[in-house]
């Protein structure tokens, strides 16, 4: 089958590789389409700073390179392991791609998704969704309604890394929010946080490609944050209070000093955008008003079956923000994409 595999470094080659075969628990899928994010461009550029060893293999799942890629996706069921369950061959669903020790803290209390070893299929596995095929353990499927289809599928992934942060926040109806940062996570949480029912949203993203993007979803109120006054605009949507809640998904120091400034007293930042660079930051910020930061990572099932059900109420609209490529234009997408060209791109996996 053909099948996208990292090697090292700047080095990704679509390839001809043997199909795998389900072991007892498993499935086989025929992969639909498999989502590029930035943590892709991060194992190419930087593997090692992106948990992707070329030497050591991964601790929980002992993969090494060359890896299929692909953590995002969603595919149809082909072949039934043995001692299967519940799952028929033509049923369709999406992964959650998680592999945790099980030992760790995080794990003890159930918080797969913040596992000190957390690896990823198509990441640190065998095999991944930019390839015809696939092999996962039953337990990591996600069920697919009739009403969406294998590309809606393989956004359920990064949809549900937004949602993890919106659950995480506590975002209640009524609620004033600001975002920073309008790519496919922005925008993610934009439609997680009008699903949970807040609907005074302000959004701030220097690309005019993205503020347009994320206007034509139906967002009021968005800024350029290097001409707008944000603080002032958040005052004004919320009504004084500033936010309740501030998400981080653009990854810039400057960004966590803006967000903590808008936040009204008690407000909660949530990021989970991963920054290249530190920055000064004073916790004093956090004391005066009481103010918290929280760290969002990933996702639980619970998120993949929340998107989910959300996506089959019509809540999700994937129009002018999701492209479609084949196996052969990835390393090209990857570059256009580090240049910030381009939304969500989706590889067509055969
Ligand atoms: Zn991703
Ligand atoms: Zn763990």
């Amino acid at each position: 089958m053909r099948a996208l595999r990292f090697h090292a470094e700047e080095d990704v080659r679509v390839e001809d590789v043997e199909e795998p075969v389900p072991a007892p628990g498993q499935v086989k899928l025929r992969n639909g389409y498999s989502g590029i994010c930035g943590s892709d461009l991060h194992i190419y550029y930087e593997p090692e700073q992106a948990g992707v060893s070329l030497t050591e293999p991964h601790p929980v799942t002992g993969a090494l390179p060359p890896q299929i890629l692909g953590h995002e996706f969603a595919g149809e069921i082909v072949e039934l392991g043995q001692g299967v369950a519940g799952w028929e061959v033509g049923d369709r669903a999406a992964v959650w791609p998680v592999y945790y020790c099980g030992r760790c803290m995080a794990c003890r209390r159930g918080r797969y998704n913040a596992c000190e070893l957390i690896g990823f299929h198509g990441i640190t596995s065998d095999g991944g969704g930019m390839a015809e095929f696939t092999t996962v353990d039953a337990s990591m499927l996600h069920r697919l309604p009739e009403s969406l289809d294998l590309k809606m599928g393989a956004l359920v992934e990064p949809m549900s890394v937004a949602w993890h942060a919106v659950k995480l926040g506590g975002a209640e109806p009524g609620q004033t929010a600001l975002i920073a940062g309008a790519g496919p996570i922005g925008i993610g949480v934009y439609l997680a946080l009008r699903a949970n029912g807040v609907d005074r949203i302000v959004v701030s993203e220097l690309s005019p490609e993205r503020r347009k993007g994320i206007e034509s979803l139906g967002a009021e109120h968005v800024l350029d944050p290097t001409s707008d006054d944000l603080v002032a605009r958040v005052k004004e949507v919320s009504g004084g209070l500033g936010a309740h809640l501030a998400f981080d998904a653009a990854g810039a120091g400057p960004v966590v000093q803006q967000a903590l400034g808008a936040l009204g007293a008690t407000g909660i930042l949530v990021v989970v955008a991963l920054h290249a660079k530190g920055s000064d930051f004073n916790p004093t910020s956090l004391v005066m008003g009481e103010k918290s930061m929280l760290g969002s990572l990933a996702y639980m099932p619970q998120d993949f079956d929340d998107v989910i059900t959300a996506m089959d109420e019509g809540r999700y609209d994937a129009s002018g923000w999701v492209d479609v490529i084949g196996l052969d234009e990835v390393d090209d997408a990857i570059h256009r994409l580090r240049e910030g060209e381009g939304m969500k791109i989706l590889v067509e996996s055969r």
